[in-house]
C-alpha cells in the first residue's frame, strides 16, 4: 500500500470550475478502493460546499502565516480531505482564481504559494498530522511549487505533477518572485525563472520526478511547437519521463439507469426511453417538442479552446438543416453576447444557457442525439465520454483525449463495432460543418445510429483501468 498526498486546487463535489475537479473528486476514491491511503489537500474556499463533517487538526506557521488544517471527508468516501485554511487568502466569495468578470484575482501567485508551502510542511510531515506519504501527486499549475520546494528537502517523498491544461501556467512577473522570498536557488532558466518570469507551472515540470498528463495524444502534442506553449522543448527532453493516462469518469455521477437529475432512466436495452429525456429537454428549454428532430447538445466554458468560434460561423448553416441546437455554458463574454444574439432570431431551434447548470448538463446528454466538441486542443475532454455512456453520438476533433476516446464512423469501424462518434482534422467551420452532414446522414439510418449508441454505451470509461496506471507508475518511484 502506497500513501499519496492528491494536491490540488478543486475537488467536485466540494468546489468545481472544471475538468480537474472531476478527476480530483474521482481518483483518489479509485485508488482507495484499489486499497491505497490516498489523501486530498486543497484551500479552504469559502464557496466549498459539504454534508460532511469538518473539524480542526493543527496550526502551522508559514511565513508569520498562522495556517489551520481542517479535516473533512469527500462526501459520500472515506477519502480523508485536508484543508488549508487561511480566511484572508480564501474565505471570500465566488470563483476560485478569478472575479466576476473572468480577470484573475491579483493575489494569485501569493494563495498558491502559500498553498504550496503548507502542503510541503503536510508532506515533509511538519504540520502534526503524523502522516508522511510516499508521493505526494500535484496537478496544475496552483500546485507546481510543491515539486520545486520539495527538491530542497533532504529524503523527500516521490513527486508526481500531472498536466491538466498547459494553457493555464501560472505566470507572473520576476517581482513577484522577490516578493514571495522564495528561494533563490530555483531561480534559473533550468528552474521557475520562464523568460524572467516566474513560472509556477515550470516549477511542476522541471522538478517532479514523473510528469503525466490526461491523454496519450496530449502527452505528445505538447512536446510540439502548437501545444507547448514555449515549454516544447522541456518536456521533449524529459520525455522518458512523460506519459499519458486517460482520465476515467465516475460511472455511478454519470449513469444514465440511475441519474436522478434525467426525465426517464434508460439504458442499452431500453433506450428507446432515451427520447422521453428529449422531450422533457425541449419542454424544459421551449424549444418545439419532436422527437424526430435531431437535437445537438453543447456544453462547455466558453473560451476559444473549446471551438466556439467554430460553431458561430456553422450556426447560419446549421440552421438550413431541420435540428435544435441547445448549448449551456459560460466564459469569455463576447462569445456569450453572440450566441445570445443569434438564438434570439431563432427561438424555435436554438437554446442558449448561460450559466453553471450540473442538472441541467445530465438532462443535456440524456435528451441530445449528437453532441458537439470542436476543440482547438482538449487535454482529455469529458463531455465527449458522458456522451458515449448517454447514448448521444459525439462529434469531435481529432486531438488529445478527443482522438483518444472517441472512434470515427467508418465502413470498418461500423463493422467491427467500434465505431462511437464522428471525428474531423482541421479546426475550420468547413471541416465541423462536413462532420455535422455526416452526423445528420448517419441520424437518418435509424439501425445504424443505434449501433453507434450502443457502441459507445457499451464502453468501459471507469476510474479502475486507469488508476491501476497510476498505480503502475507509481510503483516505479
Ligand atoms: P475543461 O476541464 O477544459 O472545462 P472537460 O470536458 O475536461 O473540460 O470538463 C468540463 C466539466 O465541466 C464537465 O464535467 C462539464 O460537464 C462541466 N461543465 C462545463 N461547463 C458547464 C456548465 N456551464 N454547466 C454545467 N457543467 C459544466
Amino acid at each position: 500500500m502506497k500513501k499519496i498526498l492528491f494536491v490540488t486546487s478543486e475537488a467536485h463535489p466540494l468546489i468545481k470550475t472544471g475538468g480537474l475537479a472531476d478527476i480530483s473528486g474521482s481518483l483518489p476514491k479509485a485508488l482507495a478502493e484499489l486499497g491505497q491511503d490516498a489523501r486530498i489537500i486543497m484551500p479552504n474556499y469559502q464557496a466549498i460546499k459539504t454534508t460532511e463533517e469538518v473539524r480542526y487538526l493543527s496550526t502551522i506557521y508559514v511565513y508569520n502565516c498562522a495556517v489551520n488544517i481542517l479535516e473533512t471527508r469527500l462526501p459520500g468516501t472515506n477519502v480523508i480531505v485536508w484543508l488549508v485554511d487561511f480566511p484572508e487568502f480564501f474565505n471570500f466569495p465566488g470563483n476560485p482564481y478569478v472575479d466576476e468578470h473572468g480577470k484573475s484575482w491579483a493575489n494569485n501567485a501569493e494563495r498558491f504559494t502559500l498553498f504550496c508551502r503548507v502542503t510541503v510542511e503536510v508532506a515533509m510531515n511538519r504540520s502534526y498530522l503524523d502522516w508522511k506519504p510516499d508521493i505526494v501527486h500535484c496537478n496544475d499549475w496552483q500546485s507546481g511549487l510543491v515539486p520545486a520546494l520539495l527538491s530542497l528537502e533532504y529524503s523527500r517523498p516521490a513527486t508526481v505533477f500531472t498536466i491538466h491544461n498547459m494553457a493555464y501556467q501560472g505566470i507572473f512577473p520576476s517581482s513577484t518572485y522577490r516578493s514571495l522570498n522564495l528561494p533563490g536557488q530555483l531561480w534559473n532558466s533550468n528552474g521557475i525563472e520562464f523568460h524572467d518570469m516566474l513560472s509556477f507551472l515550470k516549477g511542476g515540470l522541471i522538478y517532479s520526478d514523473r510528469i503525466t498528463t490526461v491523454s496519450p495524444t496530449y502527452a505528445k502534442e505538447i512536446q510540439t511547437a502548437d501545444f507547448g506553449y514555449g515549454l516544447e522543448g522541456l518536456l521533449s527532453h524529459r520525455k522518458d519521463f512523460l506519459s499519458g493516462i486517460i482520465n476515467g469518469i465516475d460511472v455511478d455521477h454519470w449513469n444514465p439507469e440511475t441519474d436522478i437529475n434525467i426525465s426517464q432512466p434508460f439504458n442499452r436495452m431500453t433506450l428507446y426511453k432515451k427520447a422521453l429525456n428529449k422531450t422533457a429537454l425541449q419542454e424544459k428549454l421551449s424549444l418545439p417538442v419532436n422527437k424526430n428532430i435531431p437535437v445537438f447538445g453543447l456544453i462547455s466554458r466558453l473560451v476559444e479552446q473549446k471551438g466556439i468560434d467554430l460553431i458561430l460561423k456553422c450556426l447560419p448553416e446549421m440552421l438550413t438543416h431541420p435540428l435544435q441546437f441547445v448549448l449551456l455554458g459560460s466564459g469569455n463574454k463576447s462569445f456569450e453576447q453572440r450566441l445570445y444574439n443569434f438564438a434570439e432570431g431563432h427561438p424555435d431551434k436554438i437554446s442558449i444557457t448561460i450559466g453553471y447548470d450540473e442538472a441541467l448538463a445530465h438532462l443535456i446528454e440524456a435528451g441530445s442525439d449528437i453532441f458537439l466538441m470542436p476543440s482547438r486542443f482538449e487535454p482529455c475532454g469529458l463531455n465527449q465520454i458522458y456522451s458515449q455512456r448517454y447514448g448521444t453520438v459525439p462529434v469531435v476533433r481529432k486531438t488529445g483525449g478527443l482522438a483518444d476516446t472517441v472512434v470515427d464512423t467508418v465502413p470498418k469501424t461500423l463493422e467491427d463495432n467500434t465505431a462511437t462518434g464522428l471525428v474531423f482534422n482541421e479546426a475550420s467551420p468547413g471541416a465541423l460543418m462536413e462532420a455535422i452532414k455526416r452526423a445528420l446522414i448517419l441520424y437518418s439510418h435509424p439501425k445504424t445510429w443505434k449501433r453507434l449508441q450502443t457502441n459507445g454505451m457499451r464502453k468501459d470509461f471507469s476510474w479502475t483501468k486507469s488508476a491501476q496506471q497510476y498505480m503502475t507508475l507509481y510503483s516505479h518511484l
